[in-house]
């Protein structure tokens, strides 16, 4: 019994070992992103059509990109371990709200 009961625990130490990775993976997804973000806005309240020699145009577009690159990382990225489902819509979850592993 007690051989089961290791065993049984190992799997959820592996599940709240790869989630943290994947946690620290979305932090790091999220830097691109948010700078992005903050170029489009910074963009949008100047009004300048070039800056430093580039179509602002064309910046809010690389922009656009690297936000939805981003996107579509965490939708690979952003998943149970255990179920590979998205775990629920909180920030930061503590369980699985599609099979109820615990995630940390
Ligand atoms: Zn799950």
């Amino acid at each position: 019994m007690e051989v089961r009961a290791l065993s049984e625990r190992e799997p959820i130490s592996k599940v709240m070992e790869e989630w943290n990775r994947r946690r620290q993976r979305e932090w790091i997804n999220v830097v691109p992103a948010v700078i992005s973000l903050g170029v489009i806005a910074w963009i949008s309240s100047t009004l300048r059509f070039s800056m430093g020699g580039f179509p602002s145009i064309l910046i809010a577009a690389v922009a656009m990109v690297v936000i939805s690159l981003s996107f579509v990382y965490a939708w690979f990225n952003w998943r149970c371990p255990a179920c590979n489902k998205l775990p629920g819509h909180a920030f930061d979850p503590k369980f699985c709200t599609e099979c109820g592993v615990r995630l940390r």
